[in-house]
């Protein structure tokens, strides 16, 4: 996919028709200011979208509008959500990304409040993200071009297998899957035209992993990550967005309710190599 960006060797028309091929279209991307949200915010914003990056913390340089925003907050969604509606009238992609690792505690080592925090930020907050999507992409259903609602919410593996250490993190992420999944099935049976989608990376270079950085180095525990991956590296924050970039575009309309999985061959089953 990323030949969709540079265009090597192709009829600059052609390009161009790619290059604006969401250039109708308004996205939110939370957790946008950092990590695979910024990579996300990049992509979507060269393919000619219009971007909003919502959250806590503010983008030094990336792309796209800032708006200060907390997901766990209820009142946050509300008013993340008044400000885009007026101020571009409607919402066509929703990149519900925001998430942190929190602690890496077991089941006997979890606090109650640290498993609370973990989930209302990567659970309770993709739950509020897809309800107000939902809510806009269906009143804004009238537009035109009309709105053609994409959803993708950012779990990881941890949503699909499980994990005897970061059990809050786990938790979080599988509830994601399977709310997407949900999402999905009402927005279809509703026949609202709003697919839903979730990605599921393996390990990915971002600043999620600065603890593990500050205490090995960067590189050196980049490489020891990568070496778990089949594929033996990290990926980069811009390998997802190609994927949030597929998922948010019209090039996947017949995909809802799937889980798109870009984890370097971890899931795929066991390696012979030792
Ligand atoms: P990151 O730390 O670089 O970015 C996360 C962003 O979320 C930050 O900008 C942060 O300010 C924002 N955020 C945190 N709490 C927020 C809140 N309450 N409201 C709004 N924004 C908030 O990390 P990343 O790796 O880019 O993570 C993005 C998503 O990808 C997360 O959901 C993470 O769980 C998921 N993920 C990451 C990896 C990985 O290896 N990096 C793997 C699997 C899944």
């Amino acid at each position: 996919m990323s030949g969709f960006f540079f265009g090597y060797g192709r009829a600059p028309a052609m390009v161009a028709a790619e290059m604006s091929e969401l250039s109708d279209r308004v996205a939110i991307v939370t957790g946008g200011a950092s990590g695979i949200g910024a990579a996300t915010a990049k992509l979507l914003q060269a393919a000619g979208a219009t971007v909003i990056v919502a959250d806590i913390n503010e983008a030094k340089d990336g792309a796209g509008r800032f708006v200060a925003h907390d997901v766990t907050s209820e009142s946050s969604w509300q008013a993340l959500f008044t400000d885009v509606l007026d101020r571009e009238g409607r919402l066509d992609i929703m990149v519900n990304n925001a998430g942190i690792s929190g602690s890496p505690g077991n089941v006997e080592t979890t606090t109650v409040e640290e498993w609370q925090r973990i989930q209302a930020i990567n659970s309770d907050g993709v739950f509020l993200g897809c309800r107000h999507a939902v809510e806009a992409m269906k009143r804004t259903g009238s537009r035109k071009p009309a709105v053609k609602g994409s959803i993708v919410n950012i779990s990881s593996i941890a949503g699909l297998i499980g994990s005897a250490g970061p059990i809050a993190y786990t938790a979080s992420k599988g509830a994601v899957r399977l709310l997407t999944k949900s999402v999905a099935l009402y927005c279809a049976e509703k026949g609202y035209d709003i697919r839903c989608n979730s990605v599921h990376p393996g390990g990915v270079d971002t600043a999620i992993f600065n603890p593990l950085w500050q205490t090995v180095g960067h590189e050196q525990g980049k490489a020891f990550i990568g070496a778990r991956h089949p594929i033996g590296r990290m990926a980069e924050p811009t390998e997802l967005g190609e994927v949030v970039l597929f998922l948010a575009s019209d090039r996947s309309s017949f995909v809802t309710g799937a889980e798109f999985v870009a984890d370097g061959g971890i899931t795929a089953g066991l390696m012979r190599r030792a």
